[in-house]
């Protein structure tokens, strides 16, 4: 489908408006992969069937794709496997089938942007995902990639307990210490192609301690003594975040913050990080700064809902309060850790927090986009207006009454090309695809 068509809604939630709204249609051109029109149809304008070419979704409920604002594609559920057994015993291969088959899925559930927030692991492998997806190679939602997250040495990079040197443990994030060196970090991780620098402020770093039983700083809550065994600990000094932040900024790139202590995320919301992650230990003074610096908050439930189900309800009392203070939100359930194709789950989730749907909405789409850095990432997405990304798509049932509406998707278009029609993928595979990049094979002579 090469030249623009049309695709016809009774029903469309319009994120600017905050509201459902009814009858619009909206043009797309494949070519470009932009929005070209969006028009309020007239009653009755469109009869029972509609113009040869165009889509018609009407009597199902449209919106812009969602946005994952906090994914891990090299990584799957724990429930499967702990983190640092996927690092250890996973092949390279097999972890990039997965993340492969990760995209499809996510893509079929209506996700047509991830901002993948570190590859755990497998180096600069999420930027390069990422272009094979822009090539066509295999299906997916448009990336944007952290490639490896920044911390201070002995923080966020496996260990284990046998140091005799028998055990070889993957590189995971890149240990920097000291403002000159964090600086060089984030030149490096732009040169590599990372499109969000993502840091932690803090992290589980004094695991090494208190046996008997093993630990490992990627398992949460280990209960041993003291009272406190396995605490979240400064990993940047403020003169470190202030050179990251200023770096970034340089490189025109967002900042995504890892934080678990209210005293990190202050550091990094003083020193103008874009999004906080997780911050399960928030309070109403940090949610102030916050909003009055226009950080915007992923406080990512999903995960939080397997990893720290002790404090859940508490957790998600905080993040109405943040609702309430006027925090800007973006919805990413740090995907992967729980399954990917199931990213919804965090919008089903801070409905339960008990933010109202339309909000929760707005934040997925246009929350998700000024996550990724906004005008930062070199395009829009996530409403519907001329010039923006045409990425659409349509649930057989209505979220307002139904609050499993958002795992019923019917329809997934991402950048003017259908991925998804009558709950069937299509075009998954490169024989479905029309190829206008020349699909002849020439002899060498
Ligand atoms: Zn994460």
């Amino acid at each position: 489908m090469a030249a623009p068509y049309t695709v016809h809604a009774s029903i469309l939630f319009d994120p600017k408006k905050k509201a459902f709204v009814k009858d619009v249609s909206v043009t797309v051109d494949p070519k470009s992969g932009l929005i070209v029109e969006v028009a309020q149809r007239p009653p009755g304008s469109l009869g029972e069937s509609v113009p040869e070419g165009d889509v018609d979704l009407r009597g199902k409920i449209v919106m812009p794709g969602f946005v994952d604002a906090h994914t891990h594609v090299f990584l799957h559920s724990y429930d499967e496997r702990a983190s640092l057994l996927q690092k250890r015993d996973e092949s390279i291969v097999e972890r990039i089938v997965r993340a492969a088959n990760h995209c499809r899925t996510a893509l079929l559930a209506g996700y047509t942007t991830y901002r993948d927030l570190s590859s755990e692991s497998m180096g600069e492998g999420d930027a390069q995902l990422r272009d094979c997806i822009n090539r066509g190679l295999t299906p997916g939602p448009r990336m944007f990639v952290a490639t490896r997250a920044l911390a201070s040495t002995g923080s966020y990079e496996p260990r284990t307990e046998n140091s005799s040197g028998g055990v070889c443990l993957p590189m995971g994030g890149e240990a920097v210490d000291g403002p000159d060196n964090v600086r060089t970090a984030v030149r490096r991780r732009l040169a590599a192609g990372a499109d969000v620098i993502k840091y932690f402020a803090d992290y589980r770093r004094r695991i090494m301690r208190y046996p008997p039983a093993q630990q490992h700083p990627y398992i949460v809550g280990v209960t041993h003594p003291p009272a406190d065994p396995n605490p979240d600990l400064l990993v940047f000094a403020q003169e470190e975040v202030e050179a990251l932040v200023q770096e970034a900024k340089m490189g025109k790139a967002p900042v995504a913050c890892h934080a678990g202590t209210i005293e990190g995320a202050m550091i990094a919301v003083k020193a103008g990080v874009h999004t906080i992650e997780h911050a399960y230990f928030a309070d109403k003074e940090l949610f102030e700064l916050m909003k009055e610096k226009g950080t915007v908050f992923c406080p990512t439930l999903a995960v939080c809902e397997r990893v720290h189900h002790r404090r859940f309800d508490a957790i998600k009392r905080q993040t109405k309060l943040a609702h309430e203070v006027g925090v800007r939100f973006a919805c990413g359930g740090d995907t992967g850790p729980y399954p990917h194709g199931q990213g919804v789950r965090e919008i089903e989730l801070m409905r339960e927090a008990g933010l109202p749907l339309e909000d929760v909405l707005e934040a997925c789409f246009v929350g998700g986009w000024e996550a990724c850095g906004g005008d930062l990432c070199g395009m829009r997405f996530g409403w519907f207006d001329k010039g923006l990304r045409a990425d659409i798509i349509a649930l057989n049932s209505d979220p307002r009454e139904d609050k499993h509406a958002l795992r019923k998707v019917d329809f997934v278009m991402k950048d003017g090309q259908i991925w998804k029609r009558d709950g069937k993928g299509v075009g998954m595979y490169l024989n479905d695809h029309d190829w206008d990049q020349g699909d002849t094979y020439t002899p060498l002579k």
